[in-house]
């Protein structure tokens, strides 16, 4: 879908204000590594030029799949929802963003990352050159948990097979995990996210970013520290898909 006039000068004000925020002089150096040498799956990272498109059966069976989310009632969270919320962007997206849950306005809206959280997200994209348009924003969870709590167990492992699928059929080269709950589920590790941030793992042959998710910048509103690693991790995964 061609993009508005009125959408474009929107991205290019998101990326302005957030490059402005984490400081543009230092946005646009490359990040180091503090001193930990390359992430460690680099080695194993897979080639990026083979990556073969979804075919027209695999956009449709994704369709599919939004469809099944948004009746799904395979655990508790269907019980307190307004809507599910499979997801949205780009069906062959070649970057992939995945939080948490939804929270109260995904909720009542039905698309995932549109309250305060979701506002930033959207700047980090636009300064990361890339439209909206361009990249698929999801949750490891489809349906609000109460409070905005974190997913119990039982809900990640009865909601988790729709990732998994919608992972495999949009094939991205890079996918971006936003906070503890899904780094968990991708790239398990003991360290807490300060650690674990800025470090490419890997699922099935895709680098994964692990970073904070920018519900924690927003609590942290006055942290411009938090927002700099942030950008950190965005810039290697602008250097992995040749955005920089
Ligand atoms: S959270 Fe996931 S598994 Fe649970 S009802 Fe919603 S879509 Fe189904």
């Amino acid at each position: 879908m061609k993009k508005s006039a009125a959408d474009i000068w929107e991205d290019l004000r998101n990326q302005v204000d957030f490059l402005a925020e984490v400081g543009a002089g230092f946005a646009l150096r490359p990040a180091e590594d503090e001193g930990r040498g390359e992430p460690s799956a680099a080695p194993s990272l897979p080639s990026l030029a083979g990556r073969p498109a979804p075919t027209a059966a695999e956009r449709k069976a994704l369709e599919e799949l939004d469809r099944q989310v948004l009746v799904c009632r395979l655990c508790a969270l269907h019980k307190l929802r307004t809507h599910a919320v499979p997801g949205e962007g780009n069906r062959s997206a070649e970057l992939m963003f995945i939080g948490e849950a939804p929270g109260r306005d995904e909720d009542a809206q039905g698309r995932p990352f549109i309250g305060r959280a979701g506002q930033l997200l959207r700047k980090i994209i636009a300064a990361m050159k890339f439209r909206e348009d361009e990249v698929y924003i999801t949750n490891i969870v489809k349906c609000r948990p109460p409070d905005n709590r974190v997913p119990h167990s039982e809900e990640e492992e009865a909601c988790s097979p729709y990732l998994v699928r919608q992972i495999e059929l949009i094939r991205p080269r890079v996918i971006v995990t936003l906070g503890k709950t899904p780094t968990d589920y991708f790239v398990p590790g003991r360290e807490g996210m300060t650690a674990r941030r800025g470090h490419f793992g890997d699922y099935r042959g895709v680098p994964v970013m692990p970073t904070f998710h920018p519900s924690y910048l927003v609590r942290n509103e006055g942290n411009r520290e938090l927002k700099r690693m942030v950008w950190e991790d965005m810039q290697k995964v602008m250097a992995l898909v040749g955005r920089k």
